[in-house]
């Protein structure tokens, strides 16, 4: 029996079977699409697989996540290897430049201003930071330690010894085996290999596990795509009219307007191609961006500003003449305002990067179904794994209402009525809080109007992370309330609420994209990628994952409880049910409140009472 390097006692339940599939595909040098519910312990199966497997292999292990915050959980398993194991292995915790840069002067700007100014600050000398840095030849030891105690331990370090935290981690990580990293570093083609330069790693030689594997697309598209509006251009102008420059944008913002004025007829937003711009626009751009760059720099340090319009033009123009083939360009009217967006539909060359590594692990709780992933990721050959969840059956039931739809043209005061009226009577019937998650803002507007329920916390549009923070925190305290959210938003998805807090969730509606000119050409591109399998992939399946995720919000340790109500007539329908179903498990009782009933037993018809007091 192999000796795996494992921080607990024994594995649990389905967890030593994940530990053996993992090991399995390295041995074969195969890339492996892990699907596995919360609670099995995702994480410290796929670092115990890949660290025995490197160890004894010679290679290393990049774990990425696409949320700083859920670098901890990994820094914990490790350490805890390491502690049992007696170390043998250095790791370290990376993150991006600004959130290990030491230098106050630098590290309060937004990131679109933060690397243009550390570039200067060092290029100048002007870094004291960064100058000591370079005069140091081996790091301190109390910093070479923390490197294993999370980045916020090594930015202290760091900054105590007056050193760059960020060339410090990076010349630490060129030795260490284990590096825990953001998708940030390996999507993007061009960070990518400065990344992997700086920290003298190969993708080749190393295996790649990637945390919440089911984002590696969407953030590959988002990396290179970027819009701006007119507004960005008459800002940008003045700009550089206040550094006294003799750069003149604003032939920009005119061709815009002109270009809007052709294809905004009747409709408010259309595609645009590069010709539909003077070609000399085009044959600039790389340069215009340069020196557009430049001059934001220059604004921002002249002035107390905090953000250069400059800077954001310059990046667009990079988005603009990017290399993306699948990029698509729209041109579309919000009021007064007009803006102009690129956006890949399809990142294929930034994918090229998952044939890269020995091998990756895909890791995440919502990737069904796998093999979408699978293509998705085109791998010539991979191993897909579904697991099930650890937690006992009986502690969740679920159930399909099918009296009401969100569907568009079904829209009205009527039917918002009647989905608040199947909410409050769902509600009387859960012994504490409940979470209803909505398709829209506006399906939940909508539906707000019409519920009758004393208590709710209500997720506002455009929140900021620390508004959003405040109200979790609110709800954390809250008895007897309903809180109110989107789906696919920050309260839907990535977020625990522990201690049993919620013991009902509806799913009102199916959060389908809005069937836009971006949306449409998405279809289009994963049509003709993905064999006739567009709509499926691009359309329908995400939505079922948003749902899907929102869902998944209450029951998150082997004891919590709840009732899932999806109310939709649509989820009745084979396509949708059937993805529902592999997840959540549904009732087929017709009687669902009967059968709530009896799930909660007496607690439901004492907390009725007690709200009725
Ligand atoms: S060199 Fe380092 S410390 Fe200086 S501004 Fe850049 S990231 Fe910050």
């Amino acid at each position: 029996m192999m000796q795996f390097l494992f921080r607990f006692d024994r594995p649990r339940e389905h967890q030593a079977q994940m530990i053996e599939d993992i090991y399995a595909a390295m041995q074969q040098g195969r890339s492996i699409l892990v699907n596995a519910p919360t609670g099995i312990g995702k994480t410290d199966a796929a670092l115990s697989a890949a660290l025995t497997y490197a160890l004894n292999n010679g290679l290393d292990v990049f774990f990425l996540t696409p949320k700083i915050s859920q670098h901890a959980i990994a820094v914990e398993a490790l350490r805890g290897i390491s502690e049992k194991f007696g170390g043998g292995f250095s790791f370290i915790d990376l993150v991006g430049k600004a959130n290990l840069c030491t230098n106050e002067a630098a590290n309060m700007l937004p990131s679109e201003s933060f690397y243009p100014t550390c570039e200067k600050l060092m290029s100048g000398r002007k870094c004291q930071f960064y100058t000591k840095f370079k005069e140091t030849g081996e790091l301190p030891q109390n910093l070479l330690k923390s490197a294993s105690m999370g980045h916020h331990r090594f930015f202290g370090e760091a900054f105590s010894e007056g050193l760059c935290g960020y060339y410090s981690a990076i010349r630490a990580a060129r030795n260490s085996r284990i590096i825990i990293a953001d998708y940030a570093h390996m999507l993007s083609p061009y960070t990518r290999s400065v990344f992997l330069k700086s920290i003298s790693h190969s993708l080749s030689n190393s295996i790649v596990i990637w945390d919440e594997a089911h984002n590696i697309v969407n953030l590959a598209s988002e990396y290179l795509s970027s819009s701006i509006t007119y507004s960005v251009i008459e800002r940008a102008q003045k700009e550089l009219e206040e550094i006294g420059s003799s750069i003149d944008v604003s032939y920009i913002g005119f061709i815009m307007k002109a270009v809007s004025q052709r294809k905004l007829v009747n409709v408010t937003e259309a595609f645009v191609e590069r010709t539909d711009f003077p070609k000399e626009l085009e044959d600039e751009a790389e340069s215009l961006a340069d020196s557009l760059e430049k001059r934001g720099l220059e604004y921002l340090e002249k002035s107390s500003a905090k953000r250069s319009s400059l800077v954001h033009l310059s990046r667009f123009l990079r988005a603009w003449s990017g290399y993306d083939e699948t990029a698509t360009r729209i041109i579309s009217r919000h009021g007064p305002s007009i803006r102009i967006s690129v956006k890949s539909l399809f990142p294929k060359k930034s994918l090229e990067v998952l044939r890269e590594p020995y091998a990756n692990i895909f890791m995440s709780a919502t990737m069904a179904p796998i093999n979408m992933y699978s293509d998705m990721f085109m791998l010539d050959s991979s191993v897909s794994k579904n697991y099930e969840s650890p937690f006992p059956k009986a502690n969740r039931i679920a159930f399909i209402d099918g009296s009401i739809t969100t569907k568009y043209e079904s829209r009205s005061a009527e039917e918002y009525a009647k989905i608040a009226e199947r909410i409050g009577e769902f509600r009387k019937h859960i012994p504490g809080n409940i979470a209803v998650f909505f398709p829209s803002f506006n399906v939940l507007k909508g539906t707000a109007r019409h519920l009758s329920m004393a208590k709710t916390i209500v997720q506002e549009e455009n929140m900021n992370s620390t508004a959003t923070g405040a109200l979790l925190e609110k709800f954390a305290r809250s008895r007897d309330t309903a809180l109110l959210a989107v789906m696919g938003g920050s309260l839907s998805e990535g977020v625990d609420y522990r201690d049993n807090l919620i013991k009902g969730i509806v799913i009102v509606g199916i959060p389908l994209s809005v069937p836009d000119l971006e949306t449409r050409a998405r279809i289009g591109v994963f049509e003709k990628q993905f064999g006739g399998r567009g709509f499926e992939y691009a359309y329908t399946t995400p939505a079922i994952i948003r749902a899907i995720q929102a869902a998944g919000r209450a029951v998150r340790n082997e004891t919590d409880r709840a009732v899932i109500l999806f109310l939709d007539k649509r989820y009745i329908w084979r396509g949708y049910s059937s993805l529902i179903e592999g997840s959540v498990g549904i009732s087929k009782s017709i009687d669902y409140i009967g059968e709530i009933d009896r799930f909660w037993g007496s607690a439901a018809k004492s907390a009725e009472k007690g709200r009725q007091m």
